[in-house]
């Protein structure tokens, strides 16, 4: 089965084929670690990591090479640090971890690589000097930049011709640079911020080359997918072709992948509305990780996604029916199986979750009905394997359900339960039909089997 992706370079759906099918590289421009992550910048992480996924079930494990980085030097970490007073990477570091921590929690499997850009500035100083040297690039005092007349493909990606780019934004103090168009690769320092030497003078990269010189040290120079939101084909990912085109000669991705914006109702999220909302408030408020992911997978990708406690909502009661169904198996040992073809078809078909949500409700239909132990072991089986490569169904059932009452909700049903369980043992009817009746009032449905009694939030 061929894995079809929509490339943002050609605006098709093609056919992915790596370059090398043993060493599949993919990046993801990464986070710039100095706040929480917000929801909007979940999507991309988990858009992403479910594409890691396909890619490690077709190619294998080990072939799959991702690198995601941190931006852990910029105008905002900067700012960041002198407000608190303290050094860049107390900043970094604090935010790098809460980073992986929340995305974690959505069943974000690590990258291979997670570079830092500060780890990477000779590298940048290196592609920088090679850019100077052949002309693509100048020195100024105000710092280096990359000459766009000078490249004959800039705005490819884009596809943004180069008169319309002649009337970009003044950016301050780079007054001394010869087109408005062209792009700092090096910013001089300023007193009090964080400088690196190098031969065109002091100072720290632009944010564009720290991905041009992390993907060529961490990947190769031309890698086979490079993904991030829509908002980074213009300037960053247009910006990042001309740099590592101009130097290495050859493309610097096969495939670009962009996925749509968030919304809140229909609103662009901005700080500035106060529209925003982060991946640790929603946790926080006991919304579960993979509800977060399921909500974030539920439209394609490439659509834009308006968020909202609904759609959480419509989460958690479709991964409440998987979960239902994997508790009401729970006494049959899952058949090992690989996840059906239809829900993979539908995952390879350009990451149609859509698609793949209604095979994955198909599967649990066929797991309710099955009644031969053999029929329930292979449902079971494939609906686990199904949930794996979707990077759900990792909790155990029973403790999904706890969750998502909340432990203190969850252990007063616990008592309930032991009464009825007492009540039936002491063949006393009547209250063991209270107790339930009482139980499904608070939207629980009690299952008796073999090894005793479940329970779970009625569907
Ligand atoms: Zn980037």
């Amino acid at each position: 089965m061929h894995i079809r992706l929509t490339n943002t370079l050609s605006r098709a759906k093609e056919n992915f084929t790596p370059a090398d099918p043993s060493r599949v590289t993919m990046y993801v421009c990464g986070s710039t670690v100095y706040n929480h992550p917000h929801i909007g910048n979940a999507r991309p992480a988990v858009v992403f990591d479910l594409l890691f996924r396909l890619l490690r079930a077709k190619y294998g494990e080990r072939a799959v090479l991702y690198a995601s980085n941190y931006t852990d030097i910029d105008d905002k970490i900067i700012r960041a640090a002198a407000e608190a007073g303290v050094e860049i990477d107390v900043i970094t570091d604090k935010f790098a971890r809460i980073y992986r921590e929340d995305v974690g929690a959505l069943n974000v499997l690590t990258p291979t690589f997670e570079p830092r850009a500060t780890a990477h500035v000779p590298d940048m100083i290196a592609l920088i000097e090679k850019l100077i040297a052949s002309g693509a690039a100048y020195a100024v005092p105000s710092g280096v930049y990359f000459s766009v007349a000078a490249d004959a493909d800039y705005g490819k990606l884009s596809r943004r011709a180069q008169e319309d780019m002649q009337a970009g934004a003044r950016v301050e103090g780079e007054d001394d640079k010869r087109n408005s168009s062209d792009f700092a690769l090096w910013k001089a320092s300023k007193p009090g911020e964080p400088s690196w030497d190098a031969p065109f003078g002091v100072g720290r990269p632009g944010w564009h080359i720290e991905c041009s010189a992390m993907i060529a040290a961490q990947l190769g120079e031309t890698i086979d997918i490079h993904g991030g939101g829509l908002d980074l084909i213009f300037p960053h990912h247009e910006n990042e072709i001309a740099q590592s085109e101009s130097a290495n000669h050859a493309p610097l991705a096969r495939v670009w992948m962009h996925n749509g914006m968030l919304t809140m109702e229909k609103e662009k999220m901005s700080k500035s509305i106060g529209n925003i909302v982060t991946v640790r408030e929603l946790l926080d408020a006991d919304w579960q990780g993979e509800t977060i992911r399921w909500a974030l997978l539920s439209g394609h990708y490439r659509a834009p996604l308006d968020w909202s406690d609904d759609l959480l909502k419509q989460a958690q009661a479709s991964l409440d029916r998987l979960y239902g169904a994997v508790l009401r198996l729970k006494d049959v040992q899952a058949e090992s199986v690989e996840a059906p073809s239809a829900f993979v078809a539908a995952l390879a078909d350009d990451l149609n979750t859509p698609a793949a949500i209604a095979e994955l409700s198909a599967l649990v239909t066929n797991a309710n009905n099955a009644k031969k132990p053999a029929e329930q072991a292979k449902a079971k089986g494939e609906l686990l394997a199904a949930g794996a490569l979707f990077g759900v169904l990792q909790a155990d059932p029973e403790q999904w359900f706890r969750a998502s009452f909340g432990e203190h909700a969850a252990l007063a049903i616990d008592a309930l339960v032991a009464e009825r369980v007492a009540a039936r043992a002491a063949k006393n009817w009547a209250e063991a039909d209270r107790i339930r009746d009482a139980l499904s009032e608070k939207g629980v449905e009690v299952m008796d089997s073999g090894s005793g009694s479940a329970w779970r939030r009625r569907g």
